[in-house]
């Protein structure tokens, strides 16, 4: 029996609700803007349409349509027939908090050894917004490389006002095995940070999995492999990291509480223990064999590639080293390819911060395409696919009634000349133009 005072409290709480939900007709200051398009790639089409009208009230795309007119009152954007438009990109992997790991400027560890919090976060601050500025209106954001919580507060801030940036998807810290992460290698005697937050045992791994989300993890990371080299027979190995036991407390605890879990495998136990433990994308994939693409088909996981990143600073031809780099960027090819004539369901990711920011995140579409991948489905590996991956289909990475604001456009054809990606003349997000 529902008590008197209870139904009160309900029928309140709705009543509060429907009035917090609905500010009734849209508000009269909201802003119009009519993009008159001469060619779109809106992100879910074949084929480019032309001469299109995008009306966008707001925040949100009001209407697209061939021929259609502006709204009265609406600032009109033109783009003639020498421009593209699209959808803003998504970059399914970065790290904000890394800025390159050239081994002049002190690679990886002096970013967690010398560099003051406040130092990274400035650099983070920057990293976003040059993302932004490239036409990347969105971020999943895979770790914050011993920046602990840093990218939540970069999240907020932009959501805030206070910064410029994309969307971002942040999984905060990521997970690894003792063993199974950075830094390495000194005094063992010696306390030193974790550029990933370590644990062992189911038990460890689940605790983890609940704290990261408590404190904003939108994803989880986790590392299923750590170091690789190549063995005796000049197979590439890598390290596994997590038991089943353990990526399946992680996938089982992030999973109830509806959040996604990306694994960071490359092949091999590593790459099999993170298919059967239920991961929903494989970063990196640079060796799936046969058995891995069936099951990746058969469970619906994604694939990030991130291609371009392992093209940099490869150590000389024959140290182990070398030949390590060089047997990553060799299988990792084949792999893409198998994995993209099988049907994976492939985004684009390009592991930026991996690679300094000073240089274009746009340049891994021309590894995508150079490996067979159609121009198009390239662009929509880092539109429509990609906002399916982070499950904002409709809402982000389309050009449609409904969608979010994020628009770019860029010089000529893309699909003519995909490199043309990487300088965008023209970029808004939720409704406001950032670049122009
Ligand atoms: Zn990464």
């Amino acid at each position: 029996m529902i008590r008197p005072a209870l139904v009160f409290a309900i029928v309140a709480l709705s009543l509060l609700t429907a009035f917090a939900q609905s500010p009734a007709a849209a508000p009269a200051q909201e802003k119009i803007i009519a993009i008159h398009a001469a060619n779109l790639i809106d992100g879910t089409s074949a084929q480019p349409r032309h001469n299109v009208t995008v009306v966008i009230r707001g925040n949100k795309i009001q209407s697209v349509s061939e021929g259609g007119a502006a709204p009265a009152g609406a600032e009109v954007i033109e783009f003639g027939a020498n421009t593209t438009v699209l959808p803003g990109m998504i970059d399914a992997h970065t790290h904000i908090f890394l800025q390159g790991e050239d081994p002049a400027e002190g690679g990886y560890d002096v970013q967690l050894l010398k560099h003051p919090s406040s130092y990274r976060a400035a650099r983070a601050v920057a990293a976003v917004q040059r993302a932004l500025e490239q036409g990347f209106t969105t971020l999943r954001d895979v770790e914050s490389e011993g920046a602990g919580y840093g990218d939540v507060g970069i999240k907020e801030a932009i959501n805030a006002g206070y910064i410029p940036g994309p969307r971002l998807f942040v999984v905060t810290r990521a997970i690894s095995v003792t063993g199974g992460y950075p830094l390495e290698g000194y005094n063992p005697d010696i306390a030193l940070p974790k550029g990933a937050q370590l644990g062992d045992g189911p038990v460890e791994m689940r605790k983890i999995a609940r704290e990261q989300i408590e404190n904003g993890a939108d994803w989880i990371k986790v590392y299923m492999t750590h170091r690789s080299w190549v063995d005796k027979e000049g197979r590439l190995v890598s390290q596994p990291t997590l038991t089943l036991d353990e990526i399946k407390a992680v996938t089982d605890e992030a999973h109830g509480q509806q959040h996604k879990v990306a694994c960071h495998a490359y092949s091999g136990i590593g790459l099999r223990r993170a298919l059967d433990g239920g991961c929903d994308s494989i970063e990196h994939g640079l060796d799936l064999d046969d058995a891995a693409v069936t099951q990746m088909l058969k469970q619906g996981t994604w694939l990030v590639p991130t291609i371009a990143v392992y093209y940099y600073g490869n150590a000389p031809a024959e140290t182990p080293e070398g030949k390590r780099d060089r047997a990553r960027i060799a299988a990792h090819e084949v792999s893409f390819k198998k994995a993209m004539k099988a049907g994976v369901k492939i985004a684009f990711g390009t592991d930026v911060g991996g690679f300094t920011w000073a240089d274009p995140i746009a340049q891994e579409f021309d590894y995508m395409v150079k490996f067979g991948m159609s121009p198009m489905d390239a662009i929509k590996a880092a539109t429509s696919r990609a906002a399916e991956l982070l499950d904002m289909k409709g809402e982000l990475g389309v050009i449609a009634p409904g969608a979010y604001a994020d628009v770019v456009a860029v010089a000529g054809d893309p699909l003519g000349n995909i490199g043309s990606l990487k300088t965008p003349s023209f970029v808004m997000k939720d409704g406001k133009v950032f670049k122009k």
